[in-house]
């Protein structure tokens, strides 16, 4: 008999982590009372410790599920009490003050301003003292608000109990017998869900507060008849228990006093039930037998249940069956392939190609600075166009000039630029495979995922730099050009040339638009000379005589709109480079550049780029070694060991739930587990179910 309750408070338990609601929901004992009834002292007797929460500013503000569990002796030992918080995970709590403890803290987290919460607290207690039962306290009926407690306080204490008092529940209505049942707000509340008193048993505490025979007469339950009847306590143990010793035997020994001076009244003859023990057998029988009688719609509940659930599992992902860990792999799978298919654009040739960019830029950079910025320039074109200058003929002025140019080139921090250029390329790589799907679900292992590739970057990149500085060293000295470089380097610029020479005819051709045609531009480039000239010539005149006061200050004639004279003053630099450009294109076109190397003096374009080139391979090898070969052996490694392996079984299935297609999958999966779980308990208390009694009515 014993089996069946304890097996039925564990399916009990199992439904109520499956859903809330209450087509799926096994009795308990629902315990409700009036502040001071004496409700935590019943409780506390029956479990043989103080454990409730105490104190006169409403203790308890959220439900307290306790699920008592008995655990039997065993070689005339007794075995450890402890009380459990399967939510906290705080593990086995041995001492009861502890438990008291922590519901007080529970209770006290709920913010004053709501004052009571419907979610409730879920307790064990395992103890060779207590029956099988479940018990829910709820808080006390309050009959007036305090001041610092909220108007509507009352109400929700009412409609809190009012939930918990429903089918199939049996309530446990506590009274005191020095106050008149007809103010009990217990009872009042048990017979609105339960008028016929058949699922509720009535507590009468205190019977030492009143006269023997007022006591007897209540428990004869003839004013307020229920079916269950009543049970009279008196759970008084304040003053009178020893250091070490269990509320349960403290509260015997006070009834045993109590009922044994009024054998007549209360003795085993008469029929009026008495004691905590009484109580709790009584409890015991109506949970069992009220279990008992739930049992044939809950399983057809649940058999209902678990058919949607195979279905929709069925239906929606075809009994494939998940688990957060094969989510975990699948992810870290994805990721490596990903980031692997990524990779293959940091092969050499795109690395060196992407340097090369950024050193051509440099080379114009440079050569705008060193020749087109000279005015001899325009003497490079004749010599290369004469075909009778020799090369080594040509002034020392060019050999100058190139020998600045290339080291101008060589020195400006190649090494640098150029691994910061490769890691700005892999740090964008890993952001974007961050910042798309799964990750979008799994914000904090982004995060993660970025700071450690990061940190690897970080870590290379100034090896990498000074490494790549070291190898390009030589190039500072001497370049030395064979045939086929320089022809490379010479079709390169011209290339180059070209380029820039659309790009520049594509920008005039903007600003042409802008102002409205190409006269309008030389009308324009036209006054913005005449105010260059002014400019210039007064100037000249306050060089001339800087004692002098400016006479005419010509007032700037508003005749264009200062946005178009800026226009004008760009297309006036995009012509003159254009001008150059295409001055440029023709000495590298000519005769004499075709001819080699030994005329790099008349064509520095081609032997800049010639520079570029060597400076682009030697780069990307070295980049390559230091920084590419670390980060791609590296960063996999790190996923492993950072990302998603250090998680413990917790962690794995919090990540996994971040993702809401699993978390749905995972959730009716494990909805459907449970509940096939549940109906194979069901299903094997068939077998018992013949020896269920019936819990007989009292009088
Ligand atoms: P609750 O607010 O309903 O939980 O009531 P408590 O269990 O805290 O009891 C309220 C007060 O009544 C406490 O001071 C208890 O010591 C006292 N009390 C409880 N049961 C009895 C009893 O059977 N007899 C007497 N004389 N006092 C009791």
């Amino acid at each position: 008999l014993m089996h069946l309750t304890r097996k039925l408070i564990e399916i009990r338990s199992m439904l109520l982590s499956i859903d809330q609601s209450d087509a799926l929901k096994l009795p308990s004992i629902v315990v409700i009372g009036s502040q001071s009834s004496g409700k935590s002292s019943v409780l506390e007797a029956i479990v043989g410790h103080e454990f409730l929460p105490k104190g006169n500013n409403m203790v308890t503000r959220r439900p307290i599920e306790l699920t008592l569990i008995h655990t039997p002796s065993t070689g005339g030992k007794d075995p450890e009490e402890y009380g459990e918080f399967p939510a906290l995970g705080l593990g086995k709590i041995s001492d009861f003050s502890q438990i008291q403890k922590t519901l007080t803290d529970l209770n006290l987290a709920v913010p004053a301003s709501e004052a009571v919460s419907n979610e409730p607290i879920d307790l064990r207690i395992y103890s060779p003292r207590v029956p099988d039962l479940t018990l829910i306290d709820l808080p006390g009926y309050i009959q007036i608000a305090s001041l610092d407690q909220p108007e509507t306080l009352k109400d929700k204490i009412a409609s809190l109990c009012e939930r918990y008092i429903r089918e199939p529940n049996i309530i446990l209505a506590v009274c005191a017998a020095d106050v008149d049942l007809a103010n009990s707000p217990a009872l009042r509340a048990s017979r609105k869900v339960d008028p016929l008193g058949l699922r509720t048993i009535g507590v009468i505490t205190k019977m030492d507060l009143v006269p023997p025979e007022q006591g007897a007469t209540i428990l004869t339950g003839n004013r307020y008849p229920l079916h269950l009847g009543y049970v009279g306590v008196v759970c008084k143990t304040s003053g009178k228990k020893g250091r070490k010793e269990n509320t349960q035997d403290v509260v015997l020994r006070g009834e045993h006093d109590y009922f044994g001076a009024h054998k007549e009244l209360f003795g085993a003859s008469t029929a009026v039930m008495v004691g905590t023990d009484t109580l709790r057998k009584r409890l015991m029988e109506v949970l069992e037998s009220s279990m008992a009688s739930s049992l044939h719609g809950i399983t057809n509940a649940v058999q209902l249940e678990l058919e949607e659930a195979q279905y929709q599992f069925k239906v929606q992902y075809n009994d494939r069956r998940i688990t957060a860990e094969s989510y975990v792999a699948e992810t870290v799978d994805a990721l490596k392939a990903r980031f692997k298919e990524f990779t293959s654009q940091f092969r050499k040739p795109q690395i060196r190609a992407k340097l090369k960019e950024m050193l051509d830029e440099k080379v114009m950079d440079v050569l705008e600075q060193l020749y087109w910025s000279d005015k001899r320039a325009p003497e490079l074109n004749a010599l290369a166009a004469d075909p009778k200058v020799k090369p080594e003929e040509v002034e020392p002025y060019w050999r100058y000039k190139l020998d600045a140019a290339s080291s101008l080139l060589t020195k400006s921090g190649v090494g640098r630029d150029s691994t910061l250029l490769v890691a700005d390329g892999l740090r964008t790589l890993i952001d974007s495979i961050a910042s798309g799907e799964p990750f979008t679900f799994h914000p904090r292992a982004a995060e993660r995922l970025i700071e450690f590739s990061h940190m690897i970057l970080r870590d290379r990149i100034g090896v990498a730099s000074d490494q790549v500085e070291n190898c390009i060293k030589p190039y500072k000295y001497e370049v030395e050009v064979d045939e086929r470089e320089w022809e490379i380097g010479r079709t390169q610029a011209v290339q180059l040339f070209e380029r820039e020479v659309t790009l520049c005819e594509d920008k005039l051709k903007d600003i042409r638009k802008r102002v409205g045609g190409s006269r309008r531009l030389n009308g324009l480039v036209g006054y913005v000379k005449e105010l260059e000239a002014r400019e210039k010539e007064k100037t000249q005149r306050r060089l001339a005589n800087p004692a002098a006061e400016d006479v005419d200050d010509a007032v700037e004639d508003y005749r264009y709109p200062p946005a178009q004279i800026i226009d004008a003053r760009h297309a006036m630099l995009y012509s003159d480079r254009l001008a150059i450009l295409k001055l440029r294109l023709i000495a590298l076109k000519s005769k004499r550049c075709r001819a080699g190397p030994e005329n790099d003096l008349l064509c520095p374009e081609a032997f800049l780029n010639v520079v570029a080139d060597k400076l682009a391979y030697t780069s990307t090898m070295f980049i390559n070694i230091e920084l590419l070969d670390q980060f791609f052996y590296q960063f996999p490694r790190e996923i492993d060991s950072r990302l998603l392996y250090d998680l413990d079984r917790r962690e794995i299935i919090e990540f996994a739930r971040e993702n809401p297609v699993v978390r749905r999958h995972l959730d009716l999966q494990e909805r459907k587990d449970k509940l096939e779980e549940v109906m194979k308990q069901l299903n094997s208390l068939a077998t018992l179910r013949p020896e269920v009694s019936q819990a007989t009515p009292r009088r």
